[in-house]
């Protein structure tokens, strides 16, 4: 199965927490770029089946309606299987009717809204354009055309939970099938990071990752990666073929493809990308660092990494690894039907425990 990642590094406004690969729009550069990323997708794919196309960004939808068309235009390129997924990332102010329409006639089925907040303060705070009001007459336009549509929530901006269960009550007010909620990350050089803004308590971050995970698994959503729900059926294929560590494209600017074990990245020079110099970097990926990717990626997994799968790849047995012996006698993973996974109870804990893989013999 392979995926194919498009990236349009063009945003209407640059939020305080966004440490992504953006630049405001400028309709200069959307017509060299959409040039050259043509040039790129063109050099690069060879006509290989592909199963998820992603555009994501930036802001997809910033693009005017004719720069869309053309986007989308150049990515009917790629030979789809029949039962594709094909999603685009929008904010909730850059959508409307038209943009709806355009999405509809390349035949992209998934739509994902970066909504962060409902909460005014709290978008004040992230440097959020929208409002409540935008959010509920944009989703609920957007669920006319389309049933596979994600939020994405941000959680822990402070430390009032009445905001996130607020959040997530709206969340399932708009019935809509999946949702994404990631906690606050100050990363070096964006606004709020150099405006000081400080990481809540994490005794009250966990309790808002255990309240979101509850509420939203007793509302019928499926709990399937660390902070990833989804109802029946609606799990995103693309973001879990790269828990799976499976092959993917990625083109633009400062994509990433991992493709016969080679991790390229691309350049995040817009001025080297537009010249074609689009690649940065190739890493070879060798066993020890494709097994620790097997297991640190599939660990995120709710129902964890098949033991059968693991094996029969490798030609190994990973439960005689001392570092998975390890992990398993201080209780923080277990065995379920030849399933090696997370304990419930150690999911908010796991990115620490996991950093126990690197560089272990395996
Ligand atoms: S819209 Fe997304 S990519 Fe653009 S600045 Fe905001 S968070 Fe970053």
């Amino acid at each position: 199965m392979l995926g194919v990642y498009i990236h349009i590094p063009f945003c209407n406004k640059i939020c305080n927490y966004c440490d992504f690969c953006k630049i405001l729009y400028d309709s200069d550069y959307v017509s060299k770029y959409l040039d050259k990323l043509e040039e790129e997708i063109k050099s690069r794919y060879k006509g290989e089946l592909v199963k998820t196309i992603y555009i994501g960004g930036g802001t997809p939808s910033s693009l005017n309606n004719d720069e869309l068309d053309r986007l989308l235009s150049i990515i009917s390129i790629f030979n789809l299987d029949s039962e594709y997924e094909y999603t685009i990332e929008c904010n909730i102010e850059s959508i409307d009717i038209n943009k709806i329409n355009i999405f509809k006639s390349y035949g992209i089925n998934r739509i994902s809204f970066g909504v962060e907040s409902f909460d005014k303060d709290i978008c004040k705070i992230l440097g959020r354009n929208h409002d409540e009001d935008m959010v509920f007459d944009n989703i609920y336009l957007t669920k006319k055309y389309f049933d596979n549509i994600n939020i994405d929530l941000i959680y822990g901006v402070n430390d009032n939970i009445e905001i996130v269960k607020s959040d997530i009550a709206k969340f399932l007010e708009l019935n809509i099938p999946h949702i994404s909620c990631y906690s606050l990350i100050l990363e070096e050089h964006t606004k709020l990071f150099i405006d000081k803004h400080d990481y809540i308590d994490q005794d009250k971050d966990r309790e808002m990752y255990e309240y979101i995970k509850d509420t939203l698994r007793k509302n019928g959503y499926k709990h399937y990666e660390i902070s990833n729900y989804a109802r029946d059926g609606y799990e995103s294929i693309h973001n879990k073929s790269y828990w799976l560590n499976g092959s993917y494209y990625g083109f633009g600017l400062g994509a990433v493809s991992y493709i016969n074990n080679n991790r390229i990245s691309n350049t995040k020079n817009m001025s080297k990308y537009l010249d074609g110099n689009y690649k940065d970097s190739c890493q070879y990926e060798d066993i020890q660092t494709r097994k620790e990717n097997d297991l640190i990626l599939g660990l995120r997994l709710i129902d964890g990494i098949d033991i059968d799968n693991y094996n029969n790849k490798y030609n190994d047995n990973l439960l005689d690894k001392d570092i998975i012996n390890k992990l398993l006698n201080d209780g923080y993973i277990e065995v379920i039907n030849n399933r090696l996974r997370c304990k419930d109870k150690y999911l908010y804990l796991e990115n620490y425990f996991l950093e126990d893989i690197i560089g272990s013999e395996l």
